[in-house]
């Protein structure tokens, strides 16, 4: 049996519900790179079903898959590079993002009536235009005639919501949207907010939030955010494709990085590196089995781990959780994320290889 990811779309949808009530503004459920590893039209359809006004992708190709999955409603794509497909996503009704005047210009190139909107860099340093580069994108744009359908930014640091750089970038989009109306431009949305800014900064939540990691019930801010009774939507499971018994002083696997102190069993899971499990994660990460979490022993192989089961025989074939919502005690991708040094978006985002995505709606099972 190969190992699977459940995901439970009554998790996603809740997920929404519960954000958009907090925030009070329209939402936008961020589903790009295949719905950070849920699947991008189920988690779209789930969202949608939850009161996502808006679905957000990053590229052109994202964007015309949501449109392929059956999603009519609005929807935005905010990362491209010269010669993109422009036309594929303003003909099928998605606003395109522009970062600068040689965007706007492949824009116009199209003859089409884009919805397009601007981004404006105010601290991320990453993509949007710079700040030296406003005004002359803005004129161009109201000279153009554009209809300049949204103004918005990114936040470098609101996973730490005491970083002065919230106040000074959330200040720098205020200089630029009033530089954009004096120029005679009227967005309809302006936007700044990801997960965490949308749930731990009010003053950032304007006309809609851009809500990704929590739309998945995972954490945005570890250490921060408040419980908010998110559901983790994603489980991945395996099965143990062998147990046995090795002594103490025996080694585990490559490079014999953990030795038996004692007489133990060791269960064999058939997932890894190659499944985009981290390799990092060797000696450090847990996985539940038997109704226990159970440790990493050894280095985490290509399509291979090793846990200790601790004198345990649940045989072959056991069910593996190696990680899932938490609520009966098994190991959360926050988990994972905390035991290999990164965030839970990279957990649940490259899991994949051989485990099968299927999925389960948790508010229709049952009488
Ligand atoms: C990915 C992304 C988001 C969503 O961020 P989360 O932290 O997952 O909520 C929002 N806006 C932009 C521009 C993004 O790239």
């Amino acid at each position: 049996m190969s190992p699977e990811l459940v995901v439970d779309l009554a998790a996603i949808r809740h997920n929404v519900r519960v954000l958009k009530e907090l925030t009070g503004t329209a939402m936008m459920t961020v589903v790009k790179a295949d719905g950070y590893g849920h699947g991008l039209a189920e988690a779209a359809r789930a969202a949608r079903e939850g009161g996502a006004d808006w679905i957000g992708v990053a590229t052109i190709a994202e964007a015309v898959a949501l449109r392929e999955s059956g999603d009519t409603g609005r929807a935005l794509c905010w990362l491209t590079t010269p010669g993109d497909d422009w036309a594929a996503a303003i003909s099928r009704d998605v606003d395109v993002t522009v970062y600068s005047e040689a965007a706007l210009i492949e824009v116009l190139a199209t003859g089409l009536d884009a919805r397009v909107q601007i981004k404006v860099d105010t601290g991320l340093h990453r993509g949007g235009a710079p700040r030296a580069q406003w005004e002359g994108l803005f004129a161009r744009a109201a000279a153009e005639g554009v209809r300049v359908t949204g103004l918005w930014t990114h936040f470098s640091s609101s996973d730490e919501p005491d970083d002065p750089a919230n106040d000074d970038q959330e200040r720098a989009f205020d200089e630029a949207l009033a530089l954009a109306r004096r120029h005679g431009l009227d967005p309809e949305v302006t936007h700044l907010a990801n997960s965490a800014a949308a749930i731990l900064r009010p003053s950032a939540r304007r006309d809609l939030v851009r809500c990704g990691i929590a739309s998945y019930g995972l954490d945005p801010a570890p250490g921060h955010t408040p419980d908010l009774g998110l559901r983790p939507a994603m489980t991945a499971r395996a099965h143990l494709a062998l147990v046995k018994a090795v002594d103490a002083g025996d080694a585990v696997s490559y490079g014999r990085t953990w030795t038996a102190s004692r007489p133990t069993t060791l269960g064999l899971v058939p997932a890894g590196y190659g499944d985009g499990l981290p390799r990092v994660g060797g000696n450090h990460a847990e996985v539940w089995v038997a109704g226990r979490r159970r440790p990493v022993r050894g280095r985490i192989c290509m399509d291979q781990l090793v846990v200790d089961l601790d004198g345990d025989d649940p045989g072959a074939g056991a069910e593996v959780v190696v990680f899932g919502p938490g609520d009966h005690g098994e190991p959360t991708a926050q988990d994972w994320a905390e035991a290999c040094g990164t965030i839970s978006y990279e957990i649940v985002t490259r899991i994949g290889g051989r485990f099968t995505r299927t999925y389960v709606d948790t508010d229709r099972l049952g009488p």
